[in-house]
């Protein structure tokens, strides 16, 4: 049973080279990618990628 209060699957991007990871959201807002702690070229600072498969109310303001 998935638990909805879990943390979340989501897409994060290096903010250096852009190369895009699974990752997951925490519910305190970190994120970490899947599997490793750092990107290829050695970042560890990733952005979350917003994905519009789900519908998420206009006034979600992060
Ligand atoms: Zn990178």
């Amino acid at each position: 049973m998935a638990n909805r209060d879990d943390v979340s699957r989501e897409l994060a991007e290096c903010t250096e080279c852009g190369t895009v990871y699974a990752a997951r959201q925490w519910p305190d807002g970190r994120v970490k990618t899947i599997g490793s702690e750092s990107c290829q070229c050695g970042c560890t600072e990733f952005a979350l990628v917003e994905t519009d498969e789900e519908t998420m109310p206009p006034d979600r303001a992060e």
